[in-house]
């Protein structure tokens, strides 16, 4: 370097040796990005703004959030207002903000449905709208908020909604396991988990156990598809990381999500996906909020993930692949 300023004395470009760094290249700050996996309408109109003002130019808004119901175990009544007012919600929020939403509409498997036979009956009619562009959250679920859910009758569920979206050519959207092993929660003598308002001492034993119990779930979730004749490319895995990415890479063409805005929780952040799209490439790696008004997200953090990636090695193309065509191609949009 051979910099020399007006200033009165000198600054640190006097002192350095070598090559200047390569700049950024601007188009990061412009590239798109769509967020398969989100629940933005139970955020507010400002978090909502933030996804576009960060470049957001589509997103899939899970109706299946068990988690606001009022009642348990829960009805189908429950979850079809779930859906409805998210269907009833979603033309103004498209007016509001310029990304394109859509819906996921699912039943999750996070708290016991009663009479689920109910829903299933009508979920085609929701799959045929124009607005449904996957079926999610669904997958099978380890343990239960209030009420279990047998894994037989579990596996029952998920197989018939997938059989469903594949005959409607659409995505399913399968939420895995936290792995909450590797995170340190801080200890708190009083209250819940910070950041979180589920009652975790409401959670059930668990209906399904295994020595790791994301992979077993996720096998599950894999095998049930293929007997549903839902296609592996038609299937999202969220929630991924680094532990369960050799199985899905290695032995299945399904998609597999990262998701990034509540680190303090699932533990990922935007190394893992670096690390991930290092060693099996780009193709078939996903970003995803999972963004939600029952736990503390930061709608930004996908934003930043993009900058992240690049820091950490990957190239622009690189990026755009895994925030925006890869999750056009999953919705064939
Ligand atoms: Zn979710």
């Amino acid at each position: 370097m051979d910099t020399h300023y007006p200033t009165k004395r000198p600054t640190d470009a006097e002192f350095l040796t070598g090559e200047a760094p390569e700049p950024f290249p601007p188009e990061l700050t412009n590239v798109p990005w769509i967020d398969i996996h989100n629940h933005a309408h139970t955020l507010s109109w400002n978090e909502r703004e933030q996804f576009a003002l960060s470049g957001c130019q589509g997103m899939v808004m899970m109706a299946a959030a068990y988690y606001w119901t009022p009642y348990k175990p829960v009805a189908p009544e429950d979850v079809r207002y779930l859906w409805d007012d998210a269907l009833n919600r979603l033309p103004q929020i498209r007016r509001s903000h310029v990304f394109d939403a859509k819906l996921g509409v699912g039943i999750h498997t996070g708290a016991r449905v009663e009479n689920y036979e109910e829903l299933l009956d009508v979920l085609p009619d929701y799959c045929a709208l124009d607005e449904v562009a996957a079926v999610g959250e669904i997958g099978i679920t380890a343990s239960q908020h209030v009420s279990a859910w047998p894994l037989e009758d579990q596996k029952e569920v998920m197989r018939r909604q997938m059989e469903v979206a594949a005959d409607h050519g659409l995505p399913a959207v399968v939420h895995t396991p936290p792995d909450l092993e590797n995170v340190d929660i801080p200890y708190r003598k009083r209250g819940t988990i910070p950041g979180y308002e589920l009652d975790m001492s409401l959670q059930q034993d668990p209906v399904l156990e295994a020595e790791d119990v994301k992979r077993a779930a996720t096998e599950l979730d894999v095998e049930l598809a293929e007997e549903a004749g839902l296609d592996d490319d038609k299937l999202v895995l969220s929630h991924a990381d680094r532990g369960i990415a050799p199985y899905v890479l290695e032995n299945t063409d399904c998609y597999l999500s990262f998701t990034v805005s509540y680190p303090w929780l699932l533990g990922v952040t935007p190394r893992d996906v670096a690390e991930v799209v290092h060693e099996y490439g780009p193709e078939r790696i996903l970003v995803e909020t999972d963004s939600a008004g029952i736990l503390r997200s930061d709608v930004f953090s996908f934003k930043r993930t993009i900058f992240e990636l690049y820091r950490m090695g990957l190239d622009v193309d690189t990026i755009r692949q895994v925030v925006y065509e890869n999750p056009r191609q999953v919705l064939g949009a």
